[in-house]
């Protein structure tokens, strides 16, 4: 693995050490010698292009994935891959920032706020609409305050906590909760938000902590990062008309051990006999469902209606105000600690990092 020392403090002393993690996306293209494409940039030119680097009391350490990937191509395997690097250095940096395409960033923060049990500093996503090497791009700005929310400390002290001890995505001037957010743009810049759980941070002229909403560090946590994960859960998308036999595919498919569920409005879905006595057929084989909403903003309320009474009644499990990023990759987590179904099912009752609301 490629890894650059850059000490922007010298000569003034280190306020804090932050491990930077290159991998991949739009952020950190340029275009080629002849102009043409975007090619991924080579990160030992960093402080060449952006000498504000320098203006920080701060000592960066950046190392890359190889190869460096468009977040379209991201595995379970790249999450575990962040986790044990994280896990390795926890020690040594006081935060971490994750370079990563847009696309999938709302996926591998809900994973890794999963994997990294008791984390006590900033894992901070971050990517670009426009890469760096574009001459208007927000990749620039979104590093660099990226890096600014890492290193923070509450009162500004270097010996006191970290400002945002939870994994994070800052964009376009806002800081919101890993596993809360989803992407929403691929135009405009504002491409993440958070319908259910208010930003964490907002950036003007200074950074506004929103602390009555950050995770507060635990100070008796021991940190771990997790290594396994199951990759056998599915998704079943609802929408007026669905086939019976799609539904019993997806439902009855070999290796598939868990599914979540999106349904309508606070969590409803057709009354229909035959579909629900597939749902229920496929939880008494041992699938665990778990119903999300297509909605946004909102959770899911089994019982509400009666569209939504029966999935109780068979055992669907409420996935509350989850995202659909956020229930994947829990269930992924769950699955992969090799737990018995009882169990996995008590723990999506509960949040395990802020993921939903109990
Ligand atoms: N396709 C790119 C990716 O997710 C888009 C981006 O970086 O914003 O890697």
């Amino acid at each position: 693995m490629k890894q650059i020392i850059i000490n922007t403090a010298k000569p003034k002393p280190i306020k804090s050490r932050l491990l930077m993690i290159y991998t991949g996306g739009t952020l950190g293209m340029v275009y080629d010698k002849k102009g043409k494409h975007l090619v991924p940039f080579d990160f030992e030119q960093i402080q060449a292009k952006i000498p504000e680097l320098n203006r920080f009391d701060i000592e960066i350490t950046v190392v890359s994935i190889s190869p460096l990937i468009d977040s379209a191509n991201v595995v379970p395997e790249n999450w575990l891959e962040l986790a044990q690097i994280i896990g390795k250095n926890y020690a040594d940096y006081d935060g971490f920032v994750v370079l990563h395409g847009t696309d999938t960033m709302a996926y591998s923060a809900s994973a890794l706020s999963f994997l990294l049990e008791g984390l006590n500093k900033p894992v901070v996503f971050t990517g670009a609409q426009l890469p760096i090497g574009e001459a208007r791009n927000d990749a620039r700005i979104n590093l660099i305050t990226s890096l600014e929310i890492a290193s923070a400390k509450i009162n500004n002290l270097p010996t006191s906590v970290a400002a945002v001890p939870e994994v994070c995505i800052y964009f376009d001037y806002f800081l919101w909760r890993g596993n809360r957010s989803r992407k929403v743009e691929s135009r405009h810049f504002d491409a993440f938000s958070s319908q259910n759980y208010p930003h964490l941070a907002e950036v003007g002229i200074d950074i506004q902590y929103n602390y009555n909403f950050i995770k507060p560090k635990q100070p008796n946590e021991v940190f771990k990062a997790h290594n396994k994960m199951d990759k056998n859960v599915g998704i079943l998308k609802l929408f007026p008309g669905i086939s019976l036999s799609l539904v019993e595919t997806i439902l009855f498919h070999k290796e598939t051990k868990a599914i979540v569920l999106e349904t309508y409005g606070s969590g409803t879905a057709p009354t229909d006999k035959k579909f629900l006595a597939l749902l229920e057929k496929s939880i008494k084989n041992g699938l665990i469902i778990l119903n999300i909403s297509q909605c946004y903003g909102g959770m899911v309320m089994q019982g509400m209606y009666e569209t939504s009474k029966h999935l109780e009644d068979i055992g669907v499990m409420s996935g509350k105000d989850m995202t659909t990023e956020s229930a994947i990759t829990k269930l992924m987590f769950l699955l992969g600690k090799k737990q018995t179904k009882t169990e996995i099912e008590k723990q999506l009752k509960q949040s395990i990092c802020g993921e939903m609301t109990v």
